[in-house]
Formats: structure tokens, sequence, C-alpha cells
């Protein structure tokens, strides 16, 4: 029996290849309305500010009665957490409270999210499913390299491993020699972590003289928890052999498993049976149809310890129109290369760390191991881009250097529209990130 009427199955066994993946879309809606009126009954019944929100709103959950009517309900913000902290938003008693988990919080208080053992089922469901997509069975063996703790990276594919029946080794982030030399050792197929973490790993594989291609077993990776390119799963995937998957999540409703690709690669699934997204306009608030670009709201329709209704992500994306080729029927959205907090401007433009990525990497003699560097100078600021060259291309030489930076400056020109001043630098020589990595260093006073 289930738990209650909007909750999830506790009974059931989680099953990686969820039949909701590939359920008719009539049928689809009407679940989410189903799990979205009793999210909002328990919400309005147990989270005092919602339901102070609402009464301001003359919302009551009786007026949802389809599933556009979402939009008469109230956002909420990591600033809703914060000034709750610790759990002021939790909805359920502490005699049902399983695990806390924190989002970074790099500035200020964490957020605290509580989650119950539905919850949990919830969120390890989600990473099954991203680990299923992606071919990954019980005959392998995944070594889970995002930290573990209070972040949700480590534990979150924890678990969905071990729900696959995998065979899990959980290294979590740092000690890189250890890392490699367990993966060597036992043969492992699958790697879980953030790409950037991933780029240290290699790295200090490469410099050892491994040979990813031959001397490991590993054929893929699942990595998330940070925007990475196409032209960054190209080159991962080119040095490697392995096949690159993505991953998205976010602790506030519930941690990486949230969405993932599909062997299409076309677009990432949102689990939207569980996770019921929304893209606004972020100046107006607005609603905007499928297709085009805005902030990612999510509502988290099954969730029974920290619920969300339309959470603002701070994530920039669109959702697709068209249905994937694989057949599943849950909706895909845009790789996320794009976090509103991330944007930077220069010059009075807008840029994203991403979009000066794929630039760099387009030119096969530098590395994807690169700082962004903005310094005041004068009226302007100067935007400096470092990069390591691939150590096969290492030179000291002018000769060669001074046409390869103008090549690198052209192919980032050519997407930013920007003047940046390149320095070709050392292989090995910027800063490597075990978890999250930040790329920029930003010395302007007003930031
Ligand atoms: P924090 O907000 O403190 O970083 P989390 O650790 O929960 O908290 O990280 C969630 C955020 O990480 C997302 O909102 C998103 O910006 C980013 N993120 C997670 N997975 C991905 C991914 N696959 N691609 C791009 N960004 C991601
Ligand atoms: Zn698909």
């Amino acid at each position: 029996m289930p738990l209650d009427e909007y909750a999830y199955d506790l009974d059931a066994p989680v099953h990686p290849v969820s039949a909701h993946d590939y359920m008719p879309v009539e049928q689809l809606r009407a679940l989410q309305l189903h799990r979205l009126k009793g999210l909002v009954k328990r919400c309005y019944e147990h989270v005092p500010l919602t339901r102070k929100r609402m009464d301001e709103l003359g919302v009551r959950p009786e007026h949802i009665k389809k599933l556009s009517d979402i939009k008469l309900l109230p956002f909420m913000m990591k600033s809703d957490l914060r000034d709750q902290y610790p759990i002021g938003l939790s909805a359920a008693p502490i005699s049902e409270i399983v695990r806390f988990q924190c989002s970074s919080g790099t500035t200020g208080k964490p957020i605290v999210i509580t989650n119950t053992q539905n919850d949990i089922r919830v969120w390890q469901e989600g990473v099954m499913r991203c680990l299923a997509m992606g071919g990954v069975t019980s005959s392998d063996i995944l070594q889970v390299s995002y930290g573990y703790g209070l972040f949700t990276g480590g534990l979150g594919l924890h678990y969905g491993g071990e729900g696959i029946g995998c065979a899990v080794l959980p290294t979590s982030g740092g000690n890189t020699d250890r890392q490699l030399m367990l993966m060597r050792d036992l043969g492992v197929t699958v790697i879980a972590c953030t790409p950037s973490y991933f780029l240290h790993i290699l790295d200090e594989g490469l410099r050892k003289g491994i040979d990813f291609k031959h001397d490991m077993k590993l054929r893929k990776g699942f990595f998330g928890a940070e925007p990475w390119t196409e032209a960054m799963r190209q080159k991962i995937e080119d040095i490697t052999g392995i096949e690159a998957y993505d991953i998205y999540g976010l602790t506030e409703i519930s941690g990486p498993g949230v969405a993932g690709d599909c062997p299409c690669r076309s677009g990432l699934h949102i689990f939207e049976d569980h996770f019921y997204p929304e893209i606004i306009d972020p100046e107006t608030l607005e609603p905007l149809p499928d297709g085009e670009v805005g902030e990612l709201v999510f509502t988290t329709l099954s969730r029974t310890g920290t619920p969300m209704l339309r959470y603002r992500t701070r994530d920039l994306t669109c959702l697709h129109k068209e249905r994937c080729k694989c057949g599943r029927t849950i909706r895909t959205m845009e790789r996320i290369n794009a976090r509103s907090d991330d944007m930077l401007i220069v010059h009075g433009v807008n840029l994203f760390p991403s979009q000066i990525e794929t630039g760099l990497l387009r030119v096969k003699e530098v590395m994807p191991h690169y700082q962004i560097v903005i310094t005041p100078t004068g009226a302007l600021d100067t935007l400096e881009i470092k990069v390591e060259l691939d150590p096969e291309y290492y030179t000291k030489d002018p000769a060669v250097l001074a046409p390869l930076s103008k090549r690198v400056h052209d192919s980032v020109h050519k997407i930013i529209g920007l003047n940046a001043k390149i320095t070709l630098v050392e292989p090995h020589s910027l800063p490597r990130s075990e978890g999250k990595i930040n790329r920029v260093v930003d010395n302007r006073k007003q930031r």
C-alpha cells in the first residue's frame, strides 16, 4: 500500500527502468496532478511559511484543479531556506526524518534539507534511472569519487549504484593516487564524480604514464554537480575512450538524479513524475512555453521531508518540445551550461564560463584546464584566459606560441565577441579541484 495518497509507494521494489519513463503523456499528467494536489495540501497544512504566502495570495489547496493551476502558487527560493534555517520548512516530524543533507552554502549559513525514508527512495530511484539509462548493470564496478557527507553527490551515487546492484567503491573525493590505484587494481568499469575532478584524476594518471584506453577497464562516467560543455565531453571521451553521461540535480530538490542523459544524449530526461519542471522568465516570473530559455523551477511532487513548491533553481535552460528518440515520454531539458549566479559582465557583455570553455576546446593543442581572470585596469577591465597546453604540444618557442595563442583568441572571440588576453601556460600549472571547481578569479571590487 502506498505511504499516503501522494507519496511514493514504499513497499514497491525500486526498479531502475521505471515504467513512468514510458508512461503515456496523459497518464503522466494525471499522475502529476494527483501528486501535486497532495503536495499542496501537505505544504499548506505543515509548512507555516507556505500557508502564510498562499493565504496572502488567496489560494487554497482546493483551487488546484489542473496542472496549469500551479502558476497560482507562490515561488520558493534559496533565501527562504536560509531564513528558515535550520529546518523551518520541514513538513515532517523528526520521527519520520532519516537524513539531513546540506547544500554547500559557500557564503553564510548552509541550507539544511530533511529527508524521510520516502525521499531517500525517490532520490535513489532517480540515480538508478540515470545509471540504467547509461547502460550500467549489476555486473559493473562503480567508483564513487564524489564527496560523501553533507554534499549529496557521494551518498546519492552510492545508493543509486547499490540499488542497481553494482559493486560500489566509495572512494569519495581526494587522495587521487589511491583513486587511480584502486581503479586499476579492481578493474573499475564506471566512475561518478564532478567533471573537473575527473579531469584531475586523468591528469594525474597521464602523468604516471597510465593509458586509460588500455590500462583501465573504465567504460562509462557519470559527471555532474557543475556545468560542463559538449566540447568537454568530447575531450574526455577522446582521451579515455569511455562514454561520458551528464547527471543533474540539486540538494534542495533531492540530490543528483533529478535528470540525466539517455543514450541519445540530446537533452537530459527529467524524472518529472517526481520533479515537476517549469521554465519561467526570471524578470516577470511568468511561465514560458517549452522551447524557450529561462530559469528552471521545480516542484517536488512526492517529497515529504522538505517539500518544495515552485523552487527557483537559478539554473538557465529550456525544456525541449520534441519527444526524445529513445521513446521515453518524460521530457528532456537542454544541458545546464548557465547558472545565473555564474554570469560575468565584462565590457557590458554578458558571458558564461561555459562559452569560453567551448571556444578553448575547439583548439586541439590546449587541455580543458583553464582559469578566467578579470582585473580592473583603468577604464576597461581586462579579461585574461589562462589555459594549459597539451603536454604533447608544449613548447616555450615564441614562434609556435604566438600563432597558437592567436588561434585560441579567435576561437573564443567567435563565441563571446570580446577580445580576451590569452596566456598559454605549462601543463599541470593551474589549480585542480577534488569537488566542484571555481575557474573564475574576479579582481573587481564590486563583486
Ligand atoms: P550548491 O547550490 O550549493 O552548489 P548543490 O551541491 O546541490 O548546491 O548543487 C546544485 C547545483 O549544481 C545546481 O543548481 C546546478 O547549478 C549545478 N549542477 C548540478 N548538476 C549539474 C549538471 N549536470 N550540469 C550543470 N550544472 C549542474
Ligand atoms: Zn531519451
